[in-house]
C-alpha cells in the first residue's frame, strides 16, 4: 500500500469529522475504506502530516494524543479540567501574546494549537453553590 493513499485517507477523515482524532480514532476509522492497513502504518503517515504542519498533534489532558487538520486555520482550545469541554479560540486572541513573547526573547515561536486548562464557567459556578449551600 503506498503510503500516499494512507495520508490522503487520514486528511479525508480529519475534515470530515472536523474535530480532534486520536489515532486509535483515525485508525478505525480508516480501515474502514483500507482494510489492509496496520495502526503503525497510520501512525507514522500522522507524524508525517505533523511534521508538515498539516495537521497538529496535542495533549488535551485525555492522556492521549490528538490530531487535527490545520487548514482551517490557527485556533487554540481552553480545556476545562472539571467538565473537559472544549471551547475554541481564534488565534487572534493570543497574537499580541505571541507577539510580545517573540519580540522579548527573539524567539520564533511555532506552536500552533495551544491548550490551556482551567476551569469553565459552568464549573465555576457549580463550585459557587455548593459553597453557598453549605
Ligand atoms: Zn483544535
Ligand atoms: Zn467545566
Amino acid at each position: 500500500m503506498r503510503a500516499s493513499s494512507v495520508e490522503q485517507a487520514i486528511l479525508e477523515t480529519l475534515s470530515k469529522e472536523h474535530s480532534h482524532l486520536t489515532s486509535l480514532q483515525v485508525f478505525e476509522e480508516i480501515r474502514g475504506r483500507l482494510p489492509a492497513v496496520n495502526q503503525s502504518t497510520v501512525y507514522r503517515a500522522l507524524e508525517r502530516l505533523v511534521e508538515q504542519g498539516v495537521v497538529s498533534v496535542s495533549d488535551m489532558g485525555t492522556h492521549a494524543a490528538v490530531y487535527e487538520l490545520l487548514t482551517d486555520g490557527r485556533h487554540h482550545h481552553l480545556v476545562c479540567q472539571k467538565c473537559r469541554r472544549v471551547m475554541t479560540i481564534g488565534h487572534e486572541d493570543v497574537q499580541s501574546f505571541f507577539n510580545a513573547i517573540q519580540e522579548k526573547n527573539h524567539f520564533q515561536i511555532v506552536t500552533n494549537h495551544l491548550i490551556l486548562f482551567g476551569i469553565c464557567d459552568n464549573c465555576q459556578e457549580n463550585v459557587e453553590n455548593s459553597r453557598a449551600e453549605k
